[in-house]
């Protein structure tokens, strides 16, 4: 299944594209739900959601607390009274390493960090595929081995 979002959506900086405004050096955020009671380690996408309109993966411009991630990316601060939000970090260039495309998507929000992660990576702006490949998953996953 493929969506055409990610292009409505693409920023408009100057002297660049939305395909390569993020610089391989740049840091990544990506956030993830905890709940109090889980006992598991916490679990990040590693692929679009079912339920995500623009079948990629959300991450974040720049190295973020947790819930400053979260407000970068939901537009408010995580309600804390029954969950918490933890945060890993990777590079543009460690996920453009892995096969994938880094598009900043800042949307109609002026300054947003919002970035999306897109598979396959040749035209991230019109294709999107919503179903990431295991090995591609994988890759992803491994982007965030060096620090959590
Ligand atoms: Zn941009």
């Amino acid at each position: 299944m493929t969506r055409k979002t990610v292009g409505g959506k693409a920023c408009r900086c100057p002297d660049t594209t939305p395909e390569s405004c993020v610089q391989d050096d740049e840091v990544l955020t990506q956030w993830a739900i905890v709940n109090p009671n889980d006992t598991e380690d916490p679990t990040f996408s590693r692929q679009p959601r079912p339920n995500d309109y623009d079948s990629a993966v959300s991450l974040v411009r720049g190295r973020h607390e947790p819930d400053e991630a979260f407000k970068q990316s939901v537009g408010k601060y995580p309600d804390t009274k029954n969950r918490s939000v933890v945060a890993r970090y990777t590079s543009a260039r460690e996920v453009r390493g892995a096969g994938l495309a880094v598009v900043h998507t800042p949307g109609r929000i002026s300054g947003s960090l919002h970035v999306s992660v897109v598979h396959p990576p040749e035209d991230p702006l019109m294709l999107q595929q919503a179903d990431w490949p295991a090995d591609t998953q994988n890759r992803f996953d491994n982007c965030f081995t060096n620090e959590r």
